[in-house]
């Protein structure tokens, strides 16, 4: 079997170093091309002695770089504007986006145009420009195959199910660290409460996300875009075991689940090797003792989840907008700045200014990125 050629991008990351559990595991099936990351140079330099074949771009500070030996090196990309010059030459044929925040979505936008397949598990390049991401991909006959766990759950129950008699999406969520705190205890919730999630261990932004909802917020966005289906049929349900990752609702009544041990390395191998079927690699799920709970999420403690569902509704540049002030917000609870419930009052009031209007190009979405930033400063 020839290898696939892969770009990791976000290596040194949560996912990237899930990925890296995965591309170890199953090393005939995958060529490593190019890594990448914007901190840690020091783990670069660990992967570029491992893989030495590959390509690394690192975007970070140029003394890291320096420290860890990385500068000067043959098949090194320094800068911020040279990761997209590495993926444009890694030639992968599917590249995983495990880069956090708006930043990814260049990358997304430069892998398709160097041929390669899409492995996203960044969602704010759905959010920010699903339009454009899909055109891309569709116009090079490319795939983006979801890897966010509820994503990739519904992308296999469709594929295997078809999308006739399809009512609604059911997207589960774990609820995240405070889920039972009242509406007074989170308004003292400290970044070390927050960054203390049940079920999953993922990267700071991301984690923060999943305490307010933003998460799960996103995520809707994200299945609106991927799915191509509207805000009132995709639902959330909170199911704190993280063991059922998503559902389909049938016109005739049935629901069709996926269930897996909460381990990410599932949907990323699946993407990694889609279309072919994956070896096993994760534990396998015991029923014996499994116990399984929803509840219905709390609009009125964790606000982000409905600004979302508005954001989608509204159209225009709502979902940029949402999801840079976001990212503002977060980045300023994180430093202490703001309180946890902080956050969605900067959203609220970044949402509450006219973000009507189109942008479609990357250009225009850029800039309205960087407007909701200024919009959002805290
Ligand atoms: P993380 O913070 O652990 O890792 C982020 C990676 O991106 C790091 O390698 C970092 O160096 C790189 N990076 C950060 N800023 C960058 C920039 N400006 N330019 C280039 N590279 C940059 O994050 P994570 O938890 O691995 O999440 C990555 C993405 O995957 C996010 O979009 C997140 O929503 C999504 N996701 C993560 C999980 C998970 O289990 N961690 C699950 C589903 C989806
Ligand atoms: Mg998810």
């Amino acid at each position: 079997m020839k290898k696939k050629r892969v770009s990791v991008l976000g290596a040194t990351g949560s996912i990237g170093k899930n990925a890296l559990d995965v591309i170890r595991a199953d090393k005939d099936a995958f060529s490593p091309v190019l890594f990448s990351a914007n901190s840690r140079a020091g783990q670069l330099a660990s992967l570029s002695a491992e893989f030495p074949e590959a390509k690394v771009a690192f975007s970070g500070r140029r003394e890291a770089a320096e420290a860890a030996g990385l500068d000067g090196r043959k098949n090194v990309f320094l800068g911020a504007n040279a990761l997209c010059e590495a993926i444009a030459e890694a030639g992968a044929d599917v590249t995983l986006n495990g880069i956090s925040g708006a930043a990814g979505l260049e990358p997304s936008i430069a892998a398709l145009n160097s041929g390669s397949a899409l492995a996203l598990a960044n969602k704010e390049s759905i959010v920010m420009a699903g339009a454009l991401v899909l055109k891309t991909a569709a116009s090079r006959a490319l795939p983006v195959i979801p890897v966010d766990s509820e994503h990739s759950a519904i992308f296999n129950l469709l594929r295997r199910q078809g999308r006739e008699g399809l009512k609604e999406l059911l997207l589960t969520a774990s609820g995240g660290p405070f889920r039972t705190w009242s509406a007074e205890r989170l308004k003292t919730a400290t970044p070390q409460d927050a960054l203390a999630h049940p079920t999953w261990n993922m990267g700071r932004k991301i984690t923060i996300d999943s305490a307010t909802l933003a998460n799960k917020g996103l995520e809707v966005i994200e299945a609106a875009r991927l799915f191509d289906i509207g805000a009132d049929d995709i639902k959330v349900i909170v199911h704190p075991q993280s063991v059922i990752h998503s559902m389909i609702r049938m016109n005739n009544g049935a629901v069709y689940a996926q269930l897996s041990r909460p381990d990410m390395r599932l949907p990323i191998h699946e993407a990694l090797r889609f279309p072919e079927a994956v070896p096993a690699l994760c534990e396998e799920l015991e029923f014996e003792g499994l116990c399984l709970n929803f509840e219905k999420p709390d609009l009125v403690r964790f606000p982000m989840l409905s600004l979302a569902y508005d954001a989608l509704r509204a159209g225009g540049r709502y979902t940029i907008a949402y999801n840079a002030a976001n990212e503002c917000a977060v980045a300023a609870f994180l430093a202490g700045k703001i309180s946890f419930t902080g956050i969605s009052d900067v959203c609220r009031q970044t949402l509450d200014m006219d973000w009507s209007g189109e942008a479609d190009d990357l250009p225009s979405i850029l800039e309205s990125d960087r407007l909701s930033r200024a919009a959002s400063m805290v």
